[in-house]
Parts: C-alpha cells; structure tokens; sequence
C-alpha cells in the first residue's frame, strides 16, 4: 500500500480522507503538476513548480508552502514509498467550504495532496511501437494553459479513443490541432522540420515540449512554432507526442491511415533518446 501526502501528514492512502464538501471535489476548483521520476529522482522539476506558481497565480489559488518545502515533500514521498521510475502527482484544491460557487473566505486552508505511481517509463511499449491516433473536436473550456484538474473532456475523449481501438484522440479546433488529451502534438515535415504549436490558452505549456525544444536549437534542428492541420500531420514525414508521463511516443497513425511508412520514425527516436539522455542528467 502506498503512503501518500494530505495536508502536512504522510499516510497510508486509504487513511487519506477528504471532505465531500470539498471545492476539488465539487467544482474541480483545484490545480495538479505532475513530474516524472528516474532513478528515485525528479526530472525538471524547477519547471514544475515554475508551472505551478502559475497555474496558481492564474487561479488566484494561495499555497502557503515554498519552493524548497515543495522539494522536501516529493523528495519524502519517493522515499517512503521506494520509488524509483514513475510518476509523482501534486494536487491543490481551493480547501473546504459549504457548496457556494463564490470563493470561501480568505484565509481557508488550501488542500494539498500528492501521490505517487510506479511506472517504467523508459522501457515502454508504447515507445517501441507508437501509438494509433483519432481526431476529435476539441470541447474543453477557453482557458487550457492552466493545469487544473477539470479533465472530463480529456476523459471522454481519450475513452472515445479506447472504444474505436486507438491509444489517443488529438483535440481540433477551428480546423487546427491544439493537442494530445494529455499531451503536446509534434510533427516533422519532409524537409526535416520540426512543427508544433505556439503556446497560447488553446493548450498547456508542456514542460517536455519546452524542454524538447531547447533540446532541437542545441542540436541545430529546425524548429517550426506554428498550429498544423490534421490533413498536413497525416502527410508528414513523422509525427509524435511529449509529456511527463511518456516523454516522447512516436505516433504511427491518424484516424486509421498510417504515418510516413507507418513505423516510428528515424527523427522522433532520436529525440526520445535525447530527451531520455537529458532527464537522466538533470534530475533533482
Ligand atoms: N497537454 C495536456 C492537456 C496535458 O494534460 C499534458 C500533461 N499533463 C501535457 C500537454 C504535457 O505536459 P507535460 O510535458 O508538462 O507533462
């Protein structure tokens, strides 16, 4: 049994209770990072809390721990669990209140909770294979660039996917890719570009696509940072995703019609590895 963290106290998880009347809970009035682990230790994980100081600013969510309490706890949890490849989840909600839409008081007390899961992350299946992707339309709220933990339509959408046999749905809008349902879209022309989109409040700013990206101008690859449509990804040399759960998964087909030759592709294998090679060296 895993011992996770709620509000100050490390338990066992089924001992870890929270209020029904809490806003998480009620309105999915919450926010989440999640960060991959390697070696018992967290990748990039100055660039989580970057996103969480912003997910919360944007929230006007008050967390009253600092960056280095933060670091305490995930380092805790990996401990007392024995974790060494995986996933550590953070959670904050908006604390407990009876049901009113407006928020409590101030001074109420945020919930905080993290939890850990195993996961073999560079010896995945997935990134041997790729993965088989549907196009759907992308019905989620305006302000995507925040990680909040209001992912039914991601939920419905990758379920979607499930039934018709593929391993994602990609979210479009107004013609355009915006993103994975829980991942950054890439793809690489037949010149050898690299495209994915701009940010803006269509998506979230990955923190692997951002580091992906840096990982290209230190190789010299070319970069495109433009929206593609799904017949432009569907004609394209290569295509993959990024995110902290998978790191890069080539993608070997779209709606039922096969990338390039159907394989992953020569370029999306390089950059897992230099991706893979990066986290390696830069944990925490
Ligand atoms: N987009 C969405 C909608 C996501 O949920 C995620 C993963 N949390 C990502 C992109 C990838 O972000 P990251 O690389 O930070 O995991």
């Amino acid at each position: 049994m895993r011992t996770v963290y709620l509000n100050g106290e490390f338990i066992a998880e089924n001992e870890a209770k929270i209020s029904i009347f809490d806003r998480g809970f009620t309105f999915a009035d919450a926010i989440y990072e999640v960060t991959a682990v390697l070696q018992g230790k967290l990748v990039d994980f100055d660039l989580h809390l970057a996103r969480l100081r912003r997910s919360l600013d944007e929230m006007a969510l008050a967390l009253p721990l600092d960056n280095a309490e933060l670091l305490a706890i995930h380092r805790a949890l990996i401990a007392h669990n024995h974790l060494q490849e995986g996933l550590i989840y953070l959670q904050v909600s908006r604390g407990v209140e009876d049901r009113n839409f407006a928020f409590p008081p101030a001074g109420t007390p945020p919930t905080l909770v993290l939890y850990t899961q195993s996961k073999n992350i560079l010896a995945s299946p997935l990134a041997e294979q790729g993965i088989n992707i549907i196009s759907l339309p992308d019905l989620r709220w305006g302000r995507c660039d925040i990680k909040t933990t209001q992912l039914l339509y991601a939920c419905l959408a990758k379920e979607q996917a499930r039934q018709r046999g593929a391993d994602d749905a990609w979210l479009m809008k107004d013609g355009w890719i915006t993103e994975g349902t829980s991942n950054n879209v890439f793809i690489v022309t037949g010149d050898g570009a690299v495209v994915t989109r701009e940010l803006s409040r269509f998506l979230l700013p990955g923190i692997t696509r951002g580091t992906l990206i840096a990982l290209l101008s230190q190789h010299g690859l070319r970069l495109e940072e433009r929206a593609c449509t799904l017949d432009e990804a569907r004609e394209a040399a290569e295509a993959f995703i990024t995110s902290s759960t998978s790191f890069v998964y080539p993608v070997v087909s779209i709606d039922g019609q096969p990338v390039g030759d159907g394989k992953p592709g020569p370029l999306t294998r390089r950059l897992r590895q230099l991706y893979i090679d990066h986290a390696l060296a830069l944990t925490t």
